[in-house]
């Protein structure tokens, strides 16, 4: 059985090791396919995709695009980020280039505010994230914020920062900002523009403790699949088993791509290792049917 990852990261994003370091550990662990997947970038791509093919593997295009959904909760609209898995887009198309270009300057306007309003309570600055970020051109994100918490001693790991200061809920917390980010439906919308194949990140993964399938939000992902989804990323770590069996009931029901992955984000970035949860090899055929904006590359 091939063995294929398909979301991982490097310090092109918020990863902790190069694209051609992220290929080496994808050969080690005995991966016949693996896809780096940063967010808002495809600038590791040649790289890897060069290690991955020296070392026997075969590489696939991806990127983790930053997108804004609303759904209405009550009288009220809620906002959240969602996070869209586009694989084989050309990271050249006009539209999907631009939406790369806003995030990473949305990205980088909404960490510094976070900045501003943690060095309120602790000893950073925003020069100390830049810092810290092992490739200038990376794609910043609050694990970049988190690692400057590290170093100066504040917190020991990645993950206690954003349990205690950066998830969701803490008075520290800003959103991705609207106007600026894409919305969820023209992200959709751009990737299939740009020859990529939209599939839905870690779905639900927030909904950690709401795992009562009542309260899914059909009607939202049944938009998705009209706009053009074309798949859920139902095995990650993050996506809950009440979660699993809904998204596996709808994908069946529409006839969607189910895929599964790491989200590997280096050996010290978080837990998640590469190669624990795996896509079946017709899922992948599926996505390499499907994408036309760039291609699989396969060693000889
Ligand atoms: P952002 O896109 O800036 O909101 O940051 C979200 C990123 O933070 C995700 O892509 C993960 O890589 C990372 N992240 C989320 N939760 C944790 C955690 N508990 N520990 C380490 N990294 C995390
Ligand atoms: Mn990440
Ligand atoms: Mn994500
Ligand atoms: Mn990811």
């Amino acid at each position: 059985m091939l063995r294929i990852d398909l979301h991982t990261h490097s310090n092109r994003s918020d990863g902790k090791e190069s694209p051609s370091q992220v290929a080496a550990y994808a050969a080690e662990n005995g991966l016949d396919f693996f896809s780096l997947s940063d967010h808002d970038t495809a600038s590791g791509w040649d790289e890897a995709a060069a290690v991955a093919l020296e070392r026997g593997v075969g590489f696939v295009p991806g990127i983790e695009l930053t997108t804004l959904a609303k759904i209405r909760r009550g009288e009220s609209w809620h906002r959240f980020g969602v996070h869209l898995l586009a694989y084989l887009p050309d990271p050249e198309h006009p539209g999907l280039k631009r939406a790369l270009q806003a995030n990473v300057e949305a990205r980088d306007q909404r960490a510094q505010a976070m900045v501003e309003s943690l060095a309120t309570e602790y000893d950073i600055s925003w020069q100390l994230v830049l810092d810290l970020v092992g490739d200038p051109s990376a794609t910043i994100g609050r694990p970049a914020i988190a690692d400057a918490l590290v170093k100066i001693g504040a917190f020991e790991t990645r993950d206690e920062v954003f349990v205690e200061v950066l998830a969701e809920g803490s008075p520290h917390f800003i959103e991705y900002i609207e106007g600026m980010t894409p919305e969820l439906f023209f992200g959709i919308e751009t990737v299939l523009a740009a020859g990529g194949v939209p599939i839905l990140a870690h779905p639900l993964a927030r909904n950690r403790r709401d795992v009562d399938p009542e309260h899914f939000p059909r009607a939202h992902f049944e938009d998705m699949i009209d706009a053009g989804l074309k798949g859920f990323e139902v095995y990650h770590r993050d996506v809950p088993e009440a979660a699993r069996r809904w998204l596996l009931g709808l994908a069946e029901r529409h006839e969607l791509i189910v895929t599964g992955s790491s989200d590997y984000h280096g050996l010290k970035g978080k837990l998640n290792r590469l190669g624990e949860n795996l896509t079946d090899p017709e899922m992948l055929a599926r996505i390499e049917a499907l994408g036309t904006g760039s291609a699989i590359s396969r060693p000889s």
